[in-house]
């Protein structure tokens, strides 16, 4: 039996073939996953991790896919979406949260239990296991502030709980997790007051429809902030904005995002990133890093 068989027979309905990873990321863009499943439980996990393992199969995963451009190519190998684990609980000034939960959702019941400490990530279009791999923030506020542990499983197959205080993170970056799959994480919470956190919530929600190009596809700020400054800030300076490559353009609204106006291909977007940083580099010297994630192979076949 080939792996993708073998694959089929274990996970049913779960397990798709040549899925468009453009129905999957928020660019919505991008070619197609070789395989893409939904594994939910630590058995399930298990499987195909150790399948990918044995023979040697490129394993991903993926929450939202509102960090990551994926080729127009596609990706080949396995790629693991964790949308279907999606469970959130509250006990006392704790909530636990599955890594497919939305972030949202989190910050939604913890203002209304009153609990204080995740209100200004409101807003953030991502998954609990995305918005911990990236220690996501917003606001001033960052997933990490208010994190206290997170279970995953490695490459291997084994279990672990990681505490927040035995890592090294900072600014949209976890040192030495690249190689585990985060499957829920847990916060520890500040009792607030209720009305205070509505409206603190209210307001960054505000601020984002006011200030993002919510009304096309993208994947958020493409880079980084530079040290003592913006990427949105010089790449508005260098001219660029409302710069277009096919269907993809540096937001008139936000220069720091890269939308997808009229169906831009991956490829599109790509280039138009290149050409953000090329002139970004030669008009102020500032090498812009990248925050999202390139999937895939960008190159052109010919
Ligand atoms: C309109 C818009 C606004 C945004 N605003 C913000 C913002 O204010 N602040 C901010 O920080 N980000 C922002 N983002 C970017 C994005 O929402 C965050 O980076 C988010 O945390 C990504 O979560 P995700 O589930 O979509 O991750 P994905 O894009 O699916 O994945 C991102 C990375 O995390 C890894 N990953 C995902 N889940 C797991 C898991 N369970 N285990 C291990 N690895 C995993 C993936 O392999 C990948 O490397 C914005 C995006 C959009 C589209």
């Amino acid at each position: 039996m080939s792996y993708k068989e073998t694959l089929k027979e274990f996970f049913g309905e779960k397990c798709l073939f040549g899925e468009p990873m453009s129905s999957h990321t928020t660019y919505r863009a991008g070619g197609p996953a070789e395989v893409y499943l939904y594994p939910q439980t630590k058995e399930e996990w298990g499987f195909v991790l150790k399948l990918a393992r044995t023979e040697n199969i490129p394993l991903r995963i993926i929450g939202f896919g509102s960090n990551i451009l994926v080729s127009q190519n596609g990706i080949g190998g396995i790629t693991c979406s964790t949308k279907k684990m999606n469970q959130i609980s509250i006990n006392g000034d704790a909530i636990k949260a599955q890594a497919g939960a939305a972030l949202d959702k989190v910050c939604e019941m913890a203002c209304k239990a009153g609990l204080a400490g995740m209100e200004k990530l409101s807003g953030i279009p991502g998954s609990v296991g995305g918005a911990v791999f990236m220690n996501a923030g917003a606001f001033g506020q960052e997933t990490f502030d208010c994190l206290e542990y997170f279970d995953v499983i490695d490459w291997e197959g084994r279990p672990a709980t990681l505490l927040k205080k035995d890592l090294k993170y900072g600014y949209r970056h976890v040192e030495g997790i690249e190689n585990c799959i985060i499957l829920s994480a847990g916060f520890a919470l500040q009792k607030g007051e209720y009305t205070q956190l509505i409206a603190a919530r209210n307001t960054v929600q505000h601020n984002r429809i006011e200030k993002q190009p919510l009304e096309f596809p993208s994947a958020g700020s493409v880079f980084k902030r530079p040290a003592n400054d913006y990427a949105s800030r010089l790449i508005d300076a260098a001219g660029l904005r409302g710069l277009s490559i096919g269907g993809a353009k540096v937001s008139e609204k936000h220069a720091g995002f890269i939308v997808n106006f009229n169906h831009a291909s991956s490829l599109d977007i790509k280039q138009l990133i290149e050409r953000v940083r090329e002139e970004v580099k030669a008009k102020f010297g500032v090498e812009l890093e990248l925050e999202q994630i390139l999937w895939g192979n960008f190159e052109e076949a010919h």
